[in-house]
């Protein structure tokens, strides 16, 4: 029998499948890490180009690991020890067949939360690549957008600065953001994606267990 939270999850997913279908975005459930693995493999065609943004979620999930195990034409930014290589793979990301990234934040009514530093990771999700599949944990499913934005700033943001050591941001004095222009901060650009202009180029899967930040 399903328990309390895996009811909750199915009837949570269920609502925001409809939901990201209304924005013109195809969207999984998967309970478990294995089926996001699975469906993230089937989704995508052998063969595929592809990359993917600073995602803890598709990392401790073991679908990085997967994909690499595939026949995939990938480039995997954590082994890429030359920054020249790594800013040009910044921008071959928008001429390929897949962008792989998770979200910070989701509202109920289906749109995506994300924050940047750089630009790049939501510039490819807003424009280039063919596809691009979220892969995104319900723990980050918020009430609206407006509490989507909140969580994407002051919980995901402060948490993914402290994963930098060299960093100096207020927020990895005292956790919490501070609305900062300091040097380096990660929180240059907040993007919500509310549509997507192209039938089923956003492909969502959601996974029941706790991923991410
Ligand atoms: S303090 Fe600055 S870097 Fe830290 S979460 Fe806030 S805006 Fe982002």
């Amino acid at each position: 029998m399903d328990t309390p939270m895996e009811i909750r999850n199915k009837l949570l997913a269920e609502k925001l499948i409809k939901n990201f279908q209304k924005r013109h975005m195809e969207a999984y459930y998967c309970p478990t890490k294995e089926e996001a693995v699975k469906k993230a493999l089937e989704l995508i065609p052998e063969g595929s180009s592809m990359t993917w943004g600073g995602s803890m979620t598709i990392r401790d999930m073991g679908l990085v690991k997967a994909l690499h195990e595939k026949n995939y034409d990938i480039f995997d930014r954590d082994i890429c020890t030359d920054p020249e290589e790594n800013q040009k793979a910044m921008r071959r990301a928008f001429s390929m067949d897949w962008f792989i990234t998770s979200a910070n934040a989701v509202s109920e009514d289906g749109q995506l939360v994300n924050i940047d530093g750089l630009g790049n990771r939501v510039a490819a999700i807003t424009f280039g690549p063919k596809n691009v599949l979220f892969v995104v944990s319900l723990n980050k499913v918020c009430q609206d957008v407006e509490s989507a934005v909140k969580r994407a700033r002051s919980t995901a943001a402060p948490i993914n600065a402290a994963r930098f050591e060299d960093m100096k941001t207020p927020c990895k004095v005292d956790g919490t953001c501070h609305d900062c222009n300091a040097p380096g901060c990660i929180c240059s650009c907040i993007h919500i994606l509310r549509n997507s202009k192209i039938e089923g180029r956003i492909k969502i899967i959601l996974v029941g267990e706790e991923y991410g930040y």
